[in-house]
């Protein structure tokens, strides 16, 4: 193949998985599918079954491409005037995601007869909460786009403890579907790269050897290998000289990196092995979060932060101190996807077979069905709403237009009431007549980007020989990366034995080091947009490669499909960053930017500024019941 190297071959870039790659909005490597006969893997090809989508996907750049064009203001100068489509609804949606999808159900179960349009951007509806289909030899393996499992459910507030209990979701049965016990006997992995550390080293069996024996072979300095050694033991109060509350005071104000070497004594060497620790729950590394906020976040993926064994914070603090903390086994087969699917399936009879949280995970959605005339709900996909305005005064209007682009056709419908379920950043561009204040604020949210990238492999024989479940890699492009969950439910299996074919989560957060973290989303967002598919696929075969060194695994031959999640405009902005913002209660950006605006309202998890599946539910509960508030008054 051209411009391929003898090293490319050997990863097996030239080998015909099925792959797509859009770059500018144009396919630009469907080459593998194109080869044919693919290696025990049945290709989707990229317009087929959303779920089964390879290549890049989850924001591809069909998701920005007219908003982009919005965003710099150069929309309206070729787009030909909106065709009304003479529909009318009660409700119209913007957003096909958990909080769009929410805000539908709510709605119609206030108004029986309610007429509902969502429109929806993306080929797929459930937003973050999408699935991921591979067919390897024959076996379906299902995985998560995004949105992974449903967390401490009982935490949850009315709204989405109802949604998701009137779904038929009894969380309880995750105790039988969540095999606790699968990865037995696997530990947890370190690998330090050569491109950071000097050489590459692998270590399995981190917080089951002692921390002086994982460290001592590391590509580190002898004083850093000392130092980690000793902040994982030791149990000292690196600020005796305070009192509780003037230290967790404090440590609201220095960065975990600041605390591990100003306070914790260590040698900056240590620093590349801490990094990315924080990727996963703030997208940013230790030098722009809190070590308070570390400390209270506990661990991420198993792996709590070192340094605090001694320093008597109080109890309390850090969810991982809770006597009875609920597991995180809250997870479908497809992660949050299953309760998106659920909805569909409520709001667009026929759908999606079936009626329980079991028959859910196999049910083939019919995606013809969804926009059907007769439908008393429409999801109308590949529509991307352009421009939302009150048809006269908002402050009396009685209807609200929508336009929306399909392929480049303008068309419009009304509605009596609006919800803005799409992330706070379009609601600016898309409904001019907000005032410019609530524009200021729904700027705020800069979106956290991720890749969420799926690897099928065809066994996961080299996992077993490491003797290791999943692997932290500080500094890789991936920094983490793990046997997918196991979870048997509605028939499904979950891959059991090393010979099964297995799908692989590889977790990247794009940070730029130093910058606030706003700046470094920003940063990452432009990442993402840059980087080629077959840049990122090289990157997942050179890293595999070299951490599964020790078992020979074969890159060329034992990856048989791969789907980079690619979450741009990922989790919503939390204002909860002690280093950088304090906001009174009620205050925060997200709270001034959601409020109602006549017939408009505004959902989405940003509106909670929290990422969770719960927030985005509550907030389509709330701005649903503003609308009927509204007509009621
Ligand atoms: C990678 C990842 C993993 C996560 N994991 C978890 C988890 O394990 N547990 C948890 O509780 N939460 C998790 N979250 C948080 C997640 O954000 C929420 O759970 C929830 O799915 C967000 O739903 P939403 O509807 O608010 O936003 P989204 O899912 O972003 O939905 C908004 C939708 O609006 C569409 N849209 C945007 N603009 C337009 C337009 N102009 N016209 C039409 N459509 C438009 C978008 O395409 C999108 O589908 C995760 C998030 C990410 C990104």
């Amino acid at each position: 193949m051209p411009g391929m190297d003898r090293h490319d071959r050997e990863l097996g870039m030239d080998r015909p998985i099925p792959r797509r790659d859009f770059l500018d909005g144009i396919a630009m490597g469907a080459a593998g599918a194109m080869l044919g006969g693919l290696t025990g893997c049945t290709a989707a090809a990229a317009t087929g079954y959303p779920p089964a989508t390879t290549g890049l996907w989850g924001q591809d750049d069909s998701s920005y491409a007219v908003m982009h064009r919005l965003r710099d203001g150069t929309y309206w100068q070729r787009a030909a005037a909106p065709r009304s489509s003479g529909e009318r609804y009660d409700l119209v949606v913007v957003g096909g995601g958990l909080s769009g999808l929410a805000s539908a159900y709510f709605y119609r179960q206030a108004r029986p007869n309610a007429r509902i349009l969502v429109l929806e951007i993306r080929r797929d509806f459930g937003g973050h909460a999408g699935r991921n289909e591979f067919r390897v030899g024959g076996r379906l393996l299902l995985s998560n786009a995004g949105t992974q499992s449903i967390a401490d459910p009982a935490t949850y507030r009315p709204s989405a403890k109802r949604l998701i209990e009137e779904l038929g979701i009894d969380v309880s049965r995750f105790y039988r579907y969540f095999d606790r016990k699968r990865y037995d006997g696997l530990s947890k992995g370190l690998f330090f790269e050569k491109a950071t550390f000097g050489r590459d080293h692998f270590v399995a069996g981190a917080y089951e050897r002692p921390w002086a024996e994982v460290f001592a072979q590391a590509p580190l300095s002898a004083r850093a290998r000392a130092d980690l050694a000793r902040i994982h033991t030791e149990r000292v109060d690196y600020l005796a000289h305070l009192s509780k509350d003037q230290k967790i005071a404090y440590l609201r104000t220095i960065s975990y990196e600041r605390f591990v070497t100003e306070h914790a004594g260590c040698d900056r060497g240590v620093l590349p092995y801490l990094h990315d620790r924080p990727y996963d729950l703030f997208c940013n590394g230790i030098e722009a979060v809190a070590a308070m906020d570390i400390y209270q976040a506990g661990e991420d993926y198993g792996y709590a932060y070192p340094g605090f064994q001694g320093m008597d914070l109080g109890d309390g603090y850090g969810h991982w101190q809770q006597p009875d903390p609920e597991p995180y086994i809250f997870h479908f087969p497809d992660g949050n996807a299953s309760i998106a699917r659920m909805l569909v399936r409520s709001l667009v009879p026929g759908s999606l077979p079936g009626h329980t949280m079991e028959d859910i995970v196999l049910a083939p959605c019919d995606y013809g069905s969804l926009d059907r005339p007769g439908n008393q709900v429409r999801i109308r996909l590949d529509a991307t709403a352009v421009r939302v305005t009150h048809r006269g005064d908002p402050a009396r209007a009685r209807e609200v237009e929508i336009v929306y682009d399909r392929g480049g056709v303008l068309e419009s419908v009304l509605a009596q009431h609006c919800v803005l379920a799409n992330w706070h950043v379009v609601s600016k561009l898309i409904a001019p007549e907000l005032p410019a204040r609530q524009k200021h604020y729904l700027s705020f949210c800069v979106k956290e980007p991720y890749l969420y990238t799926h690897v099928a492999l065809t066994n996961w024989r080299s996992f077993a020989k490491l003797g290791v479940s999943e692997i932290l890699a500080p500094m890789a492009y991936h920094y983490f990366t793990m046997l997918d969950y196991p979870v048997d439910m509605g028939g499904y299996d979950s891959p059991r034995t090393p010979d099964d074919p297995m799908v692989l989560f590889m977790l990247r957060a794009p940070t730029k080091y130093g910058l606030p973290p706003r700046d470094q989303y920003r940063a990452g967002h432009w990442e993402l947009f840059e980087t080629s598919f077959a840049t990122i696929e090289r990157n997942i075969r050179t890293q595999l490669a070299a951490m599964l060194a020790g078992a020979s695994f074969d890159p060329a031959r034992e990856i048989a499909a791969i789907t980079v999640n690619r979450w741009t405009h990922g989790y919503a902005y939390e204002y909860d960053k002690s280093l950088w913002e304090h906001y009174a209660p009620g205050e925060r950006p997200c709270d001034l930017a959601k409020k109602r605006f006549g017939r408009i309202s505004i959902a989405n998890s940003d509106s909670g500024g929290a990422a969770y599946t719960d927030v985005a539910i509550d907030e389509g509960y709330r701005a649903v019941s503003e609308q009927l508030e509204e007509t009621r008054t």
